[in-house]
């Protein structure tokens, strides 16, 4: 069965969410509109939500001056669910398929950023939460935290049947935020990879890397994460805060990705390049990292970023996580300890990832 309406405006339907409505406010239950769906869109049940620290800087209005939080927040941008109706042009995905979303619910797929398929730099890109809302549903787009979302079709992703529900939703953000400098890298068999930062993101760059055949080495401050470390398929741990352990290492990575969250010492981090090999920051802590001059010069290094990833390489990711049997490593949660969880995630206590049961919801 399909449902469909012509116009964004002639209606809308509640969902379930939780929301905070302050940047030091808990999540707490809120109803929200949802547009019905249109020709082109898909509408999801959500089974699962993962918990991204992304959600809490953006809560809190860590990113003020790039991303202002607007309230009430509904976060959530590790999204899987079941369709539950599809507009009439939908040709992707049919009532009952298993799909995913995440960071990105559109763009304006008509710039030649767009056209080259890197909807993820797209000036006019609408993000699944905080992004000002198309339709006029609400001020802002409101994120997995929910029952349900309707999406345009572009930006949901089929989930492989065979990979675990609940651990397959952090592959929506965690998963291809690192899958996609990983690849561009070139990591595999031969080269020395570094991962900095044991958690959501760094702990699925260690089983990407070394499905990719790399050498994976990860740089932690937590020495009580390494065993899990080797687990996860780590070759080598590295406590970042130990001075000669990381002179060891000085002049021998190929290629290192930062996962870290908060503010820290990225100048030791390059030290540990080869000539010409780059450093990719993916965390985004609250505040700019200080950068020395001499530990780009004098090793010809760079430091570049990247943003979570394209559409086209987000379900590349996803297949290949099919194929090799690729999950994150979650903690299932009721939504109603969700406070507890980010509190939890701001001490570093998570392995590795929180997940949201979105069932729970139906005990509010
Ligand atoms: P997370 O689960 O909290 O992991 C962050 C890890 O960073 C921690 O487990 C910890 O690892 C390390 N860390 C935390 N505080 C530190 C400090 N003061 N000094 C050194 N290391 C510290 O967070 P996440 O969900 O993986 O997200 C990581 C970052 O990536 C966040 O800033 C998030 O917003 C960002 N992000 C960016 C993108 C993108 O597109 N670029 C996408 C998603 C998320 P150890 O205990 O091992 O040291
Ligand atoms: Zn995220």
């Amino acid at each position: 069965m399909s449902t469909t309406r012509d116009t964004p405006d002639d209606s809308t339907y509640l969902a379930r969410a939780w929301a905070a409505r302050g940047a030091r406010a808990p999540l707490a239950p809120l109803q929200i509109a949802r547009r019905a769906p249109m020709p082109r869109d898909v509408q999801i049940e959500i089974l699962y939500c993962g918990v991204c620290h992304s959600d809490l800087h953006y809560t809190h209005d860590d990113w003020h001056d790039t991303l202002p939080a607007t309230y009430p927040a509904v976060p959530g941008h590790e999204v899987v669910g079941r369709v539950t109706a599809v507009g009439a042009e939908v040709t992707a995905h049919a009532v009952g398929d298993l799909v995913g979303v995440g960071c990105l619910v559109d763009s304006d797929r008509s710039c030649p950023i767009c056209r080259a398929g890197r909807e993820n730099f797209c000036p006019g890109q609408v993000l699944t939460y905080g992004s000002p809302d198309r339709h006029g549903t609400a001020p802002v787009t409101y994120g997995g935290y929910s029952s349900s979302v309707v999406v345009d079709e572009h930006f949901v992703l089929r989930v492989p049947r065979n990979l675990d529900l609940a651990g397959a939703a952090p592959l929506l953000c965690a998963g291809i935020t690192t899958y996609s400098p990983l690849k561009r890298a070139g990591v595999g068999p031969g080269s020395k990879v570094g991962i900095v930062g044991l958690g959501g993101l760094g702990h699925m760059a260690v089983k990407l890397a070394r499905a990719f055949g790399a050498n994976v080495v990860v740089l932690t401050t937590s020495p009580r994460k390494a065993d899990d470390a080797r687990r996860l398929g780590a070759h080598e741990v590295i406590v970042s805060t130990d001075a000669a352990a990381m002179a060891a290492h000085a002049g021998s990575f190929d290629f290192i990705l930062d996962t870290v969250s908060a503010e820290h010492d990225i100048n030791s981090i390059l030290a540990l390049l080869k000539l010409d090999a780059d450093l990719t920051l993916v965390g985004a802590p609250a505040r700019p990292l200080a950068l020395s001059s001499f530990a780009l010069i004098l090793g010809n290094r760079s430091v570049s970023g990247s943003a979570i990833g394209n559409i086209r390489d987000t379900q590349e990711m996803l297949d290949f996580c099919g194929r090799h049997g690729i999950t994150a490593d979650v903690e299932v949660i009721p939504m109603q300890q969700v406070n507890e969880a980010w509190q939890r995630l701001e001490r570093g206590d998570v392995k590795y990832r929180f997940v949201i049961d979105m069932a729970s919801l139906k005990a509010d």
